[in-house]
């Protein structure tokens, strides 16, 4: 076997093997282990949308090759999605392309536009592809802290300006995963004035502006003046129309960087599935009171655990977006021993904050994609097994 190639060996090591392990250990001893470290919805796809989607697979058309770019109709879906729910006008042929989940998409980017020895800035903590992404493209990741002091923003204006000039792409993704921080116009507008400053191709990952509490409504980057010249949204299906399994996202806005992206795609993967991309464009123009159920469930498993949590000693505000909640671990612990300490003495999971980047030690995650009842009795068991907790 010959050696593996240097852009896979330089990818960051996989860091969950040591609590993978010990889950299994607890699982083999038959302990009822409960986690709340997995960011992917717990109801099923809507009926509505899994109805369309079996009308479409009898239909043999749907059997052969997609356009790689997505069916002229379902980037007409996507940008009468982008009308009614941001008032943001998109050409379907230009300014969409589909990709096999947003994932897809936030992966391959930076080989449209980036170099060995390129910069990327990379927010951290943050999705983990935005670094892999770059990595494989032989670029380097360049991080943006997010601190809680900043409101889990980064700032521009700490950016060397001899980084910022090498920087190709800037990924930015609110509402945000794992913080559950949320980005208004004005801090979009800043980032179209850096990113014309500094040449730079905005890389917004939407992936959960639909999922948002008590009224607010997360905006679109594509909503401010001029970020269509400077960047691209990623958006999915996955996360509002729990439908993570059936692979379907999009990119959006700028025309130039959709139009790469495309041929760029075009010599690697041949496209949706129609039968999948007919099932997103049901979700995304059918009825949306779906969308509203599961809201309300995710808020309800919010309060639930703001509220536990709180008893046990955390201050913390109820997330507006997002199903995560992003905490410090107690006094005495890092990211990884409490996370390993919850595992070995409650049997529950959360996500080490260091799965995230650097900038996310001495945090943990919580993720509300879980049945909640099971949701309760972790968060009994946590009481438990901790009591009042100090920082
Ligand atoms: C879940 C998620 C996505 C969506 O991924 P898909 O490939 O569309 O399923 C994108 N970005 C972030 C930050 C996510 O958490």
């Amino acid at each position: 076997m010959p050696q593996v190639a240097e852009r896979v060996s330089n990818l960051p090591p996989y860091l969950f093997a040591r609590i993978e392990k010990l889950i299994e250990e607890k699982r083999a001893k038959a302990v009822d282990v409960i986690s709340l470290g997995i960011g992917d919805p717990d109801q099923p796809t809507p009926e509505h949308i899994c109805a369309e989607a079996a009308r479409q697979l009898q239909n043999p058309a749907n059997h052969q090759y997609p356009s790689s770019a997505g069916m002229f109709a379902f980037r007409e879906a996507v940008a009468g999605w982008y009308a009614r729910r941001f008032g943001v006008m998109l050409e379907p042929k230009s300014e969409v392309v589909s990709l096999i989940g947003s994932k897809e998409g936030i992966a391959h980017i930076a080989w449209c536009f980036v170099n060995p020895g390129d910069v990327v800035l990379v927010p951290d903590p943050g999705y983990p592809v935005y670094a892999g992404g770059t990595i494989l493209a032989g670029g380097e990741p360049f991080t943006l802290p997010l601190l809680p002091e900043n409101g889990f923003l980064p700032r521009l204006e700490d950016v060397p300006t001899e980084v910022a000039r090498r920087a190709k792409i800037i990924f930015l993704n609110y509402p945000h995963n794992p913080t559950a921080a949320v980005a208004d116009r004005d801090f979009f507008r800043r980032v179209v004035a850096f990113a014309r400053e500094f040449d730079l191709l905005v890389c917004h990952d939407a992936a959960y502006v639909d999922i948002a509490y008590d009224g607010y409504r997360p905006p679109s980057f594509l909503e401010v003046p001029g970020a269509r010249e400077v960047g691209i949204e990623f958006g999915s299906v996955s996360k509002p129309y729990n439908m993570t399994g059936w692979r379907c996202g999009w990119a959006a806005g700028n025309r130039e960087a959709v139009e790469v992206l495309a041929r760029l795609k075009s010599n690697i993967d041949s496209g949706v599935f129609q039968v999948v991309q007919y099932a997103a464009m049901a979700g995304l123009t059918g009825p949306q009171d779906c969308l509203e159920r599961t809201n309300a469930l995710y808020r309800e498993r919010r309060d639930l655990a703001v509220a536990a949590l709180k008893e046990m000693g955390w201050r913390v505000e109820p997330p507006r977006a997002t199903f995560y909640l992003w905490l410090p671990v107690p006094a005495g612990f890092t990211a990884e021993s409490f996370a390993e300490a919850l595992i070995e003495q409650a049997g529950v999971v959360v996500t080490p904050g260091t799965g995230y980047g650097k900038y996310g030690a001495g945090f943990f995650r919580i993720s509300l994609t879980l049945p909640t009842e099971r949701l309760r009795e972790a968060l009994e068991r946590m009481k438990r097994t901790l009591g009042r907790v100090s920082f």
